[in-house]
């Protein structure tokens, strides 16, 4: 790969400054601490990388390859990975990136190698995988500036999406919430909207517990079937058609049926914003566990806590690709980082449980209060314009 060249730009803005590009990101006591729009006319990279807060170390995140991407997107996203990190007991802080493209356009690696370079001086941010991107991507990232995780098995990474990472923990984080809820796991009806990394292996673990899938959807439509369907099939027709809908078994219906599905739990494991107000009252399931980053809104999550149903927080029920990607920092193996990923989600699903049941609070306040409460013992002994590396 030729070098790079000098004339690409990058934009630091202190937290004092906020120019008119970043009149809609919120700042708070905790951060956003850094935010860089990256711009390489070289290659055409348009992107950005943001951190968070740093006091309990590096800051870890993916980085989200996608047409719609956004800065203010990749700040929330950066929060939630704060939030998580300190929630989990994990000596990391919390960042996020985005490369504004189509992960499968032909450039794409130019542009993730580009990426890399220009955030290169940004040493208290660890990339890792995200939406868009996978363990390959993360390979030119480590071969650019040496510094990533989530790398092939191959190269002494644990591959959190191959191993089913987060979809492990949000099994494990259900098994807890339906004590909670007095609901056997081992015949619950569960739909999962989103069928990639965090969708199948959230289908596959909870299968195994016994759980019966009765729909899944992606970007081609929902498919349901009431008795169930059956995972190896839907995996492999998923595998091959690179669709659900590719399936032999059950009913196709459009895409935004998935919320309205006959379940007992429902896991929106896709994007940001999917239940808002216009559909949260078509939600039957009495529990939903956030396999996404911030799929509810906050008032949609505020309506749905009033109809009686249950919300477990994404930074509580995804935490299991950040807690691999930790125990991958600290070389652990994969069994070691599984056994982790168990023991943090269980014990953190059911310590803020009580608290929000205790308290009366929305299970996300009582996470919040508990995160907070952690950054800010932190914060109290450092000085954040030092990078924690
Ligand atoms: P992915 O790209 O592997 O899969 C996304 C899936 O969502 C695909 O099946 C896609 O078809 C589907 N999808 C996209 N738009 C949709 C729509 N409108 N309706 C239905 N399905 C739609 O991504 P992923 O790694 O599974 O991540 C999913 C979400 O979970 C993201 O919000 C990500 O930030 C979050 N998350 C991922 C991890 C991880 O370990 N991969 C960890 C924590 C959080």
């Amino acid at each position: 790969m030729a070098a790079p060249k000098s004339n690409s730009a990058i934009y630091i803005c202190p937290i004092s400054v906020k120019p008119e590009s970043m009149k809609n990101i919120e700042f708070d006591d905790l951060g956003p601490t850094k935010l860089l729009q990256l711009y390489d006319p070289e290659s055409g990279l348009r992107g950005m990388v943001v951190v968070d807060n740093t006091a309990l170390g590096p800051a870890i995140g993916g980085v989200r390859i996608s047409p719609a991407v956004s800065l203010r997107e990749v700040a929330r996203l950066a929060r939630t990975m704060t939030m998580k990190s300190a929630i989990a007991g994990l000596d990391h802080g919390g960042g996020k990136s985005g490369i504004i493209a189509n992960p499968k356009q032909d450039n794409i690696e130019q542009l993730v190698r580009a990426f890399a370079r220009m955030m290169r001086g940004v040493e208290e941010y660890v990339p890792a995988p995200d939406m868009g991107s996978d363990e390959s991507m993360m390979v030119w990232i480590k071969e650019e500036i040496g510094r990533v995780l989530g790398l092939p098995e191959e190269l002494g990474g644990l591959p959190l999406d191959k191993l089913g990472a987060t979809g492990y923990g949000v099994a494990a984080c259900a098994e807890i919430a339906c004590k909670h809820l007095h609901l056997p796991l081992q015949s619950a009806r569960v739909a999962i909207q989103g069928f990639g990394n965090v969708g199948r292996a959230a289908a596959r673990f909870l299968a195994d517990k016994g759980a019966i899938i009765v729909a899944v959807s992606d970007s081609s439509g929902t498919l349901a079937q009431k008795n169930g369907l059956e995972i190896d099939e839907l995996l492999a027709a998923k595998q091959d058609k690179g669709t659900v809908s590719g399936s032999s078994q059950g009913k196709t219906l459009p895409g935004d049926a998935i919320f309205g599905t006959d379940c007992d739990i429902l896991i929106p494991a896709a994007t940001p914003d999917v239940i808002h107000r216009n559909n949260f009252e078509q939600i039957k399931a009495g529990l939903i566990l956030q396999g996404a980053n911030i799929p509810v809104t906050r008032e949609a999550e505020n309506a749905l806590a009033q109809k009686g149903v249950l919300v477990v927080p994404d930074f509580i029920a995804n935490a299991g690709g950040l807690i691999m990607a930790a125990m991958e920092y600290r070389r652990k193996s994969a069994t070691e980082a599984f056994a982790t990923i168990e023991r943090k989600i269980q014990k953190n699903t059911d310590l803020i449980l009580l608290k929000a049941f205790k308290e009366n609070i929305l299970p996300r306040a009582a996470a919040e209060q508990l995160a907070i409460e952690r950054v800010k013992a932190a914060m109290a002994l450092r000085d954040l314009s030092y990078p924690w590396k």
